[in-house]
């Protein structure tokens, strides 16, 4: 999801003056001894920042075709005269937090839940039964963006006007591709981390609807599970890195299971968010959905660090996600 500019997304988002120099370029590894072709094989698997290189382990780079361990370790050293090596102060930290925005659900009560609305340099996960409005959501989260791009923030409040976004240009601010396997879907990211690279600070949102879906096709069974929760932990991992790298918001659907054990214990909700402990985990913030009368629903924070387990009932209208009217 792309944005038309610099223009900020809610009254709370200001963008520092230190933005550019929150993408360190990898060809600045040139002035300190690596050459181009090395560069390039890092670009080739999404790595195109120096902080992309402090967030991959050395044993990750040495599989990257045609780096050796030498390599590895002048690229390694390089990277780190260009970073510090990761510890902030407490007000440096704030500093960095305060580049964090807030993009809206077209709801407000539900923004209410989440502290603002689906937050940058993280990830957002949604779950619940089919039909509850995880797409929907999905969809008004990019109109939004956009709606808040191409206008003025002050007519973000004017709901009826949301949708006032001229087609071509939601077109033209899209990207959509769709993964056929769940290692189509990783490369994919590969590709999204060189896109967000190459038209740095222009995009704001990532939406994968949704993130198991092709990993209960290509693992089935008890025996490929730990595959599975590898290979998922990768992927979590790279949008984490993503998401912090290029300050942008992950937003990812998730799908439920019956918990079997669930009516044996009495639990109220038998029902789960699948990826276990790896999802749970990697996920900011998790929101499960479900349904009320009609096409209201209700969301409840699941699991947030910061948040208290409240719920929101908003509705799904034509325009999409909207408060419950009265
Ligand atoms: P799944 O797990 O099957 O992907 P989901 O959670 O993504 O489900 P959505 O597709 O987001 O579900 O939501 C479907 C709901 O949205 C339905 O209840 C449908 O009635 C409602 N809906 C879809 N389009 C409209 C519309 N134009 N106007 C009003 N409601 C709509
Ligand atoms: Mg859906």
């Amino acid at each position: 999801m792309k944005s038309m500019g610099d223009q900020v997304m809610d009254e709370e988002i200001e963008y520092h003056d230190d933005e550019e120099s929150f993408f360190q370029d990898i060809d600045m590894l040139q002035k300190h001894g690596i050459n181009v072709a090395d560069i390039k094989k890092l670009k080739s698997v999404g790595i195109c920042t120096v902080k992309g290189i402090q967030m991959t382990t050395k044993k990750a780079l040495c599989n990257i075709k045609g780096l050796s361990e030498a390599k590895v370790d002048k690229i390694k050293e390089a990277a780190n005269k260009l970073i510090e090596p990761g510890f902030l102060t407490a007000f440096e930290y704030s500093v960095k937090r305060k580049m964090v925005f807030h993009i809206s659900t077209g709801s407000q009560e539900l923004d209410k839940l989440l502290g603002g609305g689906v937050e940058s340099m993280a990830i957002t996960e949604t779950f619940g039964e089919f039909r509850t409005g995880k797409t929907q959501m999905s969809h008004t989260l990019c109109e939004i963006l956009l709606n808040s791009m191409c206008s003025r923030p002050d007519r973000l409040r004017d709901i009826a006007d949301r949708f006032g976004v001229d087609h071509d240009t939601m077109l033209d601010n899209v990207l959509y591709a769709r993964a056929y396997t769940s290692e189509h879907q990783m490369e994919l990211l590969d590709y999204v981390a060189a896109k967000f690279h190459e038209e740095a600070g222009v995009f704001k949102l990532l939406i994968i609807d949704s993130i198991m879906a092709l990993f209960r096709v290509d693992f089935s069974g008890r025996g490929e599970l730990a595959e599975r929760q590898q290979k998922l932990a990768q992927m979590l991992s790279r949008l984490q890195k993503i998401s912090e790298e290029y300050n942008v918001a992950v937003f990812i659907t998730n799908q439920m299971t019956a918990d079997p054990g669930a009516t044996m214990t009495f639990q109220a909700d038998p029902k789960k968010p699948i990826g276990g402990h790896i999802l749970a985990h990697a996920s900011t913030t998790r929101i499960s959905l479900r349904k009320g009368r009609g096409e209201l629903r209700i969301a409840k924070i699941y699991d947030s660090p910061e948040m208290p387990e409240n719920e929101a009932t908003f509705s799904i209208t034509a325009g999409g996600i909207n408060d419950a009217k009265e």
